[in-house]
């Protein structure tokens, strides 16, 4: 019989120098509240580290950075824990977690059409804060993913097409450096800082706060529609034929979904294969239904397109409402063509079983695709649709079918794939320069070695 391994005693740890730091909000393994406060968003990932810390302020967040500088111990900042996967991947001896779940709060600025964030705030609060006053955030798909994670990854957003990546909407950033300082780095102050971070990842410091600038936007043409799994290959064909003649106004995405029969789901979803596209369009109602009209001529069964407040854009994609057991894959594609579709339905079309909650093509292209003037280190996406693969995972069989089966359909897709990645729909152990230009990401690199010669910060995705 296997033994049990031996825990250090908690005394032997030199993380037990961090204790009396953030109001005894520390947690070590062996603590009572350990277990609880190193789960992930995604909790089918087992992240271990060498302590857990859950700071209340940046000057809390800079006392861990310096306490664990002085330890010996290196740093990783987590705000939800949605792209946990990575971290848990690599092994997290002798790193500390940095908690950013409880630093949360957002302010409006009307006038200058900006917000200042919070480093852990969740996007939900974001644009519920920004909507009273008619503006909208650059956010994603799933309202619980915290901004700074999304932003400092790029960060794809329903307005994408039209306004770029959201990393590129970062006015300014307050970030505790890896000795242990706060500093605030915008366009004037800290400028390679701040091109850094804008795409850089959590590679450069622990963001405690984030500016962003706010969209005017009070309202917007968006929803989903649906169709049985059945009809997959007219509309997955229509949709590929659609995204290659759009303005930039119109941002999409296509998914085939399999849903398990579960009582807790709506009945159009439970026990059901579907095949659903949703996003928004930023025109007026009859500019929007001019451009929608040749996919609502495949009749769908459901039809949610129609103007709502910008408020609701983060609930049409039906991300799960909280934590989630996930394992997923991912590519980014340089065409989605007749052929790519035919090689996608044959691994999750009629007729076919997956382990897939869905397959999902995103449509890039459009300001996603051109260089923001003055932007970061991520200031476009190369191509023009991005794959994004998800299977839920509650018990280690389910993460091995999943993975299994969005593997099959990654390397179905290869003759598409291009080698670029987006670093945030990517959760698993990857060389990250695959999510940068060569230059870009020689000149990040060369940012972090001078910013951070030590490696205090372990990112998700580490530039070395
Ligand atoms: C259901 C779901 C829907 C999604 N939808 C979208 C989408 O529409 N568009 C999109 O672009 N992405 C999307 N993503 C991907 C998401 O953007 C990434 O998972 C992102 O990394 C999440 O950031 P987080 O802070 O919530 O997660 P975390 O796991 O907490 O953070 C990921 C990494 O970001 C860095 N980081 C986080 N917080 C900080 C901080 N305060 N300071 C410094 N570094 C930090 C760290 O390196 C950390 O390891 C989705 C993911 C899921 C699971």
């Amino acid at each position: 019989m296997p033994l049990e391994p031996i825990i250090d005693s908690p005394t032997d740890s030199p993380a037990e120098a961090l204790r009396g730091l953030c109001g005894g909000r520390v947690h070590l393994p062996g603590d009572p509240g350990y277990d609880a406060a190193r789960l992930p968003w995604n909790v089918a990932v087992d992240q271990r580290p060498a302590a857990v810390v859950v700071p209340h302020d940046a000057s809390e967040v800079a006392e861990v950075v310096r306490a664990a500088a002085a330890a010996g111990l290196r740093v990783a900042p987590q705000s939800s824990g949605h792209n946990a996967a990575p971290l848990a991947e690599r092994g997290l001896d002798g790193v500390v977690l940095v908690r950013l779940s409880e630093m949360t709060g957002v302010g409006i600025d009307p006038d200058a059409g900006t917000a200042r964030v919070v480093g852990g705030t969740l996007w939900r609060d974001v644009v519920a804060a920004a909507a009273p006053y008619g503006l909208a955030a650059m956010h994603g798909s799933s309202p619980d993913v915290a901004a700074a994670g999304y932003v400092l990854g790029g960060g794809l957003s329903w307005y994408g097409r039209q306004h770029g990546l959201a990393a590129n909407s970062l006015l300014a950033v307050e970030v505790v450096t890896a000795d242990g300082t706060v500093v605030l780095a915008d366009a004037d102050h800290h400028a390679e800082l701040f091109w850094a971070l804008r795409g850089g990842g959590g590679n450069l410091g622990i963001v405690t706060a984030l500016e962003l600038r706010l969209l005017p936007v009070a309202d917007v043409y968006a929803g989903m529609l649906l169709w049985d799994r059945e009809h997959a290959p007219a509309v997955v064909r229509a949709w590929s034929e659609w995204t290659r003649d759009l303005p930039d106004s119109v941002t999409t995405a296509m998914r085939v979904m399999s849903f398990p029969p579960l009582p807790e789901l709506p009945p159009f979803l439970s026990g059901r294969q579907l095949v659903v596209i949703d996003g928004a369009v930023l025109e007026d109602d009859d500019r929007a239904a001019e451009l929608l009209a040749p996919l609502r001529a495949l009749g769908p069964e459901m039809d949610t397109f129609g103007r709502m407040p910008a408020g609701a854009l983060p609930e049409i994609h039906m991300d799960p409402p909280g934590p989630t057991p996930a394992v997923s894959g991912h590519a980014m594609l340089g065409s989605f063509d007749e052929e790519a579709v035919a090689a996608l339905l044959a691994e999750v079309g009629p007729g076919t079983t997956t382990s897939l909650l869905f397959a999902e093509v995103r449509h890039l292209g459009g300001a996603l695709g051109r260089p923001a003037p003055g932007g970061g280190v991520l200031d476009h996406l190369p191509d023009d649709y991005a794959l994004f693969c998800v299977a839920i995972a509650p018990v280690p069989a389910a993460a091995a079918a999943g993975l299994a089966d969005a593997d099959r359909v990654v390397t179905a897709l290869r003759p598409w794939s291009t080698d670029r990645r987006v670093l945030n729909f990517t959760e698993h152990a990857v060389d990250a320069r695959s999510g940068y230009a060569a230059d870009a990401w020689e000149r990040l690199c060369r940012v972090r070695a001078e910013l951070d010669p030590a490696g205090m910060f372990r990112a998700n995705h580490p530039l070395t």
